[in-house]
């Protein structure tokens, strides 16, 4: 059936052609970005309702466009004691603590001096439970699987000691290897140790140089004042993804609904219409926690996303502008060049994965303009990274320097020897994932 497209396929400012991704999706100029900067369902991360999405999509250019001002103006600015989003997650962090703490007083008072009688008590006591459930401080673990000692890599050890050095942060705790395409920096376990994660994938596609770039980002969110990962503020942090998990986690009218279902064909009209009502308010309480969270995070979001834009400056500051942008763009192609490998993987070996994933990069380097204007719009107010296109524009605006942090090949080749059993599992990995398609 022919049908009639009444959307515009060139650009009404210059005339060019059109990006449309797909039937229905919001299509925008690849050459003036008319139109990319708008809100698209399709696109943008879902928070539960259109409305709130909208708005954080909107807020997150506006938070974005304020912190490139401000720091292209002063890009050594250094971030002033406690930022304003710290102090509001304390005060959330505090009040949910004294929370905690009134219902646990509470409890002691219904088992030790209250003279009721136990069923009624029983029931007084579920309410303070929960509460206790939700403020209880969850301080996630250090992986046992996955940690690379000094011993097993002692030039990786010496490349992340130069680059904190450099960086003027803190040295991490703990290394550790997963095969995730991605690289991160979390506070673990109960004394809170500062842990330094490299997704092996993604290590092996990054130029040698990039690399140090992307271990700069992370150290940097060790010293620049990330109010969403500060050790004060975990219980404000936390409280409603553990009421999101807890209740079920996402999805939650789905799943009500699905409950619903069963229980109607099961009949009885008391106990369908109980079943009913307390799945209502199960999936309302998680609704409630999520949106909760989404409001305390918004409120530090422009601290983090500063904080986020710090940390790149530390990586152009110690890997250099050039290794900075072939990073940021390797992580557009990711996906892509793992897919590549994917095809790859039966006729190559572990050692060969990072001459082929350079060799991808190459081959693929022409979907990143596009890559990078649509990153703009799958971010919104609470991703926890800028865009990468937002990311790049702040670092290409400032004059390219070197980096401080040198490692000529002799040490890069040291490295990979070290790394070299990652590189057999990421190997195996994709080998693995091969029988489920
Ligand atoms: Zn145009
Ligand atoms: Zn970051």
């Amino acid at each position: 059936m022919p049908t009639k497209t009444t959307t515009p396929s060139k650009c009404p400012a210059c005339a060019h052609d059109l990006v449309l991704l797909e039937a229905g999706a919001l299509s925008w100029c690849s050459a003036c970005r008319w139109n990319l900067d708008v809100y698209d369902p399709a696109l943008a991360p879902w928070r539960g309702t259109r409305m709130i999405g909208r708005w954080g999509f909107r807020r997150g250019l506006e938070v974005d466009r304020a912190a490139h001002e401000q720091l292209l103006a002063d890009p050594e600015a250094r971030p002033a004691g406690t930022s304003s989003g710290e102090v509001w997650l304390l005060a959330a962090s505090v009040v949910l603590a004294l929370l905690g703490l009134a219902a646990a007083g509470y409890l002691v008072w219904l088992v030790v001096a209250s003279d009721l009688p136990p069923g009624v008590r029983l029931a007084m006591a579920i309410p303070a439970v929960l509460i206790l459930l939700l403020v209880k401080p969850s301080f996630g673990r250090v992986p046992k699987y996955g940690v690379i000692t000094e011993r097993e890599a002692p030039q990786l050890h010496r490349l992340v000691r130069e680059v904190a050095d450099a960086a003027g942060t803190p040295v991490p705790d703990v290394i550790c290897a997963d095969l995730s395409l991605n690289a991160g920096v979390a506070r673990l376990g109960w004394r809170q140790r500062s842990v330094l994660v490299i997704g092996i994938p993604l290590w092996v596609m990054l130029p040698r140089p990039a690399r140090a770039s992307l271990l700069a980002h992370e150290l940097g969110h060790l010293a620049n004042g990330d109010p969403l990962r500060v050790r004060r503020t975990l219980l404000a942090r936390t409280f409603g993804a553990r009421a999101v998990a807890a209740t079920g986690g996402r999805n939650p009218w789905r799943r009500a609904i699905r409950a619903a279902d069963s229980l109607a064909e099961q009949g009885r009209g008391t106990v369908v219409l109980l079943g009913m009502i307390v799945h209502g308010i199960v999936a309302l309480a998680n609704v409630a926690a999520a949106t909760a969270q989404l409001l305390v995070d918004s409120v530090a979001m422009p601290d983090s996303r500063h904080a986020e834009y710090r940390a790149d400056l530390v990586a152009r500051r110690v890997a250099g502008s050039a290794p900075f942008l072939r990073s940021s763009e390797t992580v557009l192609l990711a996906g892509r060049i793992w897919q590549d490998l994917w095809h790859l993987a039966p006729r190559i070996d572990g050692e060969q994965l990072e001459a082929m994933a350079a060799e991808a990069r190459q081959r693929l380097a022409a979907h990143l303009p596009l890559a990078r204007q649509l990153s703009r719009r799958t971010t919104d107010l609470w991703s926890t990274h800028p865009s990468e296109d937002q990311r790049m524009a702040l670092i290409e605006a400032l004059p390219g320097v070197d980096g401080a942090v040198c490692v000529d090949d002799i040490r890069w080749a040291e490295i990979d020897t070290e790394l070299a059993p990652w590189r057999r599992t990421a190997h195996n990995a994709l080998l693995g994932t091969r029988d489920r398609f």
